[in-house]
């Protein structure tokens, strides 16, 4: 069938969306035109901004693709002060930034549970309560993702990484600790709890087909997912996937396959917030531009003050040698080559998720 005929079909199926993914020259461009036509009915040219902080690399896990990984003993391991942590989102704040999000590696213990809700109140404080606060801190039980959300988090990011659960095994150790039905699980308890919730996975990993990539957009929908944020996977040498880099599809394809991705979930899901996540901009200087020129409406400006090399998720992460000022301003400008206008003093949330009304069947 012909791009557009498949464009014109109100639900795509799953062989629809393989042929949209294999899109090229003016077929390509009709998939894009089509993305960008939905996110300017539903956002106009508006860019939210959400502030990252990754404020600590300590990680109980072992993905098998990260370069933060537990067994990863080549880079130095750190976890920033409270009070560093209240200053960039402070920083955040005076610079009319109102949505922050705290990620890092995974921890469980019961120190770390308080210490988040500390923070989240402390910021909440901060800000006279106009920050809302998404969280990004891995699996946890349901109860501690409720004593956060009652702290005033908002939002969560829990990326499947790969939705189908024969696959997950391939990228991940085979133990307790690593269960795609524990990842599942916690999803569904975020959006039990009433967290808008985001998800995503990662792009171009070793034997990954479109087919594959097709099922995760309709997993998503399926989900009825809040947020996205899809990536390229970026190998990085001290990790054990980087052993399989020669079944890997060049860097500029990883990239465009984003960029289809991205845009077919637009089409999808019209209302959802999806991120230009900064690994794009690691493969192309202007590669987060170009998606939220797309199809993308969130951008994550990291404003972490310290220890940027010793969060190097793959090689080549960007935006590593500057502070948190040179990053948003920069941002500012090249939002402007785009026509983009970022929207400020703004959460920024989720059209679909107060549209939503429907829990999926388990
Ligand atoms: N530890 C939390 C978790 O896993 O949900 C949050 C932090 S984790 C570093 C954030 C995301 O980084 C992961 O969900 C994963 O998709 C992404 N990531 C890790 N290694 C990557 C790589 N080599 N290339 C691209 N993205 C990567
Ligand atoms: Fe840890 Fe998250 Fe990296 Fe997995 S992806 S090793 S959980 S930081």
């Amino acid at each position: 069938m012909a791009v557009t005929d498949i464009l014109n079909k109100k639900n795509l199926t799953r062989q629809d969306i393989i042929a949209l993914l294999r899109a090229e020259g003016d077929d390509l461009k009709l998939l894009f035109d089509r993305a960008r036509q939905i996110r300017e009915q539903n956002f106009g040219r508006r860019v939210y901004y959400r502030a990252i902080i990754e404020f600590s690399n300590i990680c109980r896990k072992d993905c098998l693709y990260c370069g933060i990984r537990r067994s990863n003993k080549h880079l130095v391991r750190y976890d920033l002060d409270d009070e560093l942590i209240l200053r960039a989102a402070r920083f955040a704040f005076d610079n009319g930034i109102y949505s922050l999000v705290l990620q890092s590696g995974e921890r469980t213990d019961r120190a770390f549970a308080q210490r988040i809700a500390h923070l989240v109140r402390k910021i909440k404080q901060m800000s006279g309560g106009k920050i809302g606060i998404t969280l990004s801190v891995g699996e946890q039980d349901f109860q501690v993702y409720k004593y956060w959300y009652e702290a005033g988090a908002h939002r969560y990011l829990l990326r499947i990484e790969v939705s189908d659960p024969r696959l997950y095994p391939l990228y991940h150790p085979w133990d307790d600790l690593h269960k795609y039905d524990r990842r599942l699980e916690c999803l569904y308890y975020l959006k039990d709890i009433g967290y808008q919730v985001g998800t995503g996975v990662m792009i171009g990993l070793p034997l990954q087909t479109l087919g594959n990539l097709a099922d995760d957009l309709l997993f998503f929908k399926r989900f009825d997912i809040d947020m996205l944020g899809m990536g390229p996977y970026i190998e990085h040498n001290h990790t054990p996937l980087y052993s399989y880099r020669h079944l890997l599809i060049p860097l500029r394809k990883r990239l465009i396959l984003t960029m289809k991705m991205n845009a077919i979930l637009r089409i999808l899901m019209p209302d959802i917030n999806i991120a230009a996540t900064t690994a794009l901009q690691a493969i192309d200087q202007m590669g987060r531009e170009k998606a939220l020129d797309i199809a993308c409406n969130v951008i994550m400006p990291n404003i972490t003050p310290d220890h940027r090399q010793d969060y190097l998720l793959y090689e080549g992460k960007p935006c590593t040698d500057e502070g948190g000022d040179a990053c948003v301003q920069c941002l500012n400008k090249r939002l402007e080559i785009y026509r983009l206008k970022p929207i400020m003093q703004d959460w920024g949330d989720s059209p679909h998720y107060f549209k939503r009304t429907s829990t999926p069947v388990r």
